[in-house]
């Protein structure tokens, strides 16, 4: 991976290299430079995040209207008449992350136990079927020189999050995306979910969940660390 936070412009996301078919198609905005910047990688601040998106949200509404006439329904309906713009608003609004920036802090108390927020919501679309899945993800790491506020970890999962996934890639993205601009002493990323693939249709499987994870450095390595994050991701179920 070479992206890099040194200068004041870049993109903080590499292109992706997964081998899905699809990807983040935001092109991740740059931040301004601010006064507190000074060196890099960890100034601080992590100029990562919002998108711009390529949407084109009158052609969607013509492909819904086309779909409902495909599937053998009226679009000039009066029940269905406002559905094309409803369904497109829906759809880009889920496929749209929040902008913001991240602000990381000096670890000044060195504080080098597992830090972890656990149930952070989400609610990606199956890239599969367009259907959502939804679940919670528990987020921890070990921090090394820099914290971050608590708040953000669920920013970073809402980020991946408002995109066509898969559950296996969100997982790993979110861990990466840390591991690699925090530089944290370790790394654990859990999600658990419902697909509506699989819960509305085919299999039926309602109820079923499904578990990914993915870890890096301590929580990867470490016998003791790695146990006691997966320990506390599953307290209390
Ligand atoms: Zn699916």
């Amino acid at each position: 991976m070479t992206s890099t936070l040194a200068g004041s412009t870049h993109s903080a996301l590499p292109a992706p290299t997964d081998n899905q078919g699809t990807s983040l198609r935001q092109r991740l905005s740059v931040a301004e430079p601010t006064d507190q910047l000074v060196e890099m990688p960890h100034d601080g601040r992590l100029p990562v995040v919002g998108a711009e998106m390529t949407v084109d949200a009158p052609a969607a509404e013509r492909a819904i209207r086309d779909l409902l006439i495909a599937l053998g329904r009226d679009p000039a309906d009066e029940h269905l008449v406002a559905t094309p713009r409803r369904v497109a608003a829906s759809f880009i609004e889920l496929l749209t992350p929040e902008r913001f920036d991240l602000t990381t802090f000096a670890n000044e108390e060195r504080y080098d136990e597992l830090v972890l927020v656990r149930d952070i919501p989400f609610r990606p679309l199956c890239q599969h079927h367009l259907l959502p899945f939804h679940g919670v993800a528990h987020v921890g790491y070990v921090p090394g020189d820099r914290i971050l506020g608590l708040s953000k970890l669920a920013r970073i999962v809402e980020l991946f999050a408002s995109d066509l996934q898969v559950q296996e890639r969100l997982t790993k993205q979110v861990a990466d995306w840390l591991q690699e601009h925090l530089q944290p002493k370790g790394v654990g990323v859990v999600l658990e979910a419902d697909h509506l693939c699989m819960s509305l249709r085919g299999v039926s499987a309602t109820g079923s969940r499904t578990v990914t994870s993915a870890v890096h450095g301590l929580l990867r390595d470490n016998a003791s660390s790695r146990q006691e994050f997966f320990t506390l991701t599953h307290a209390g179920r």
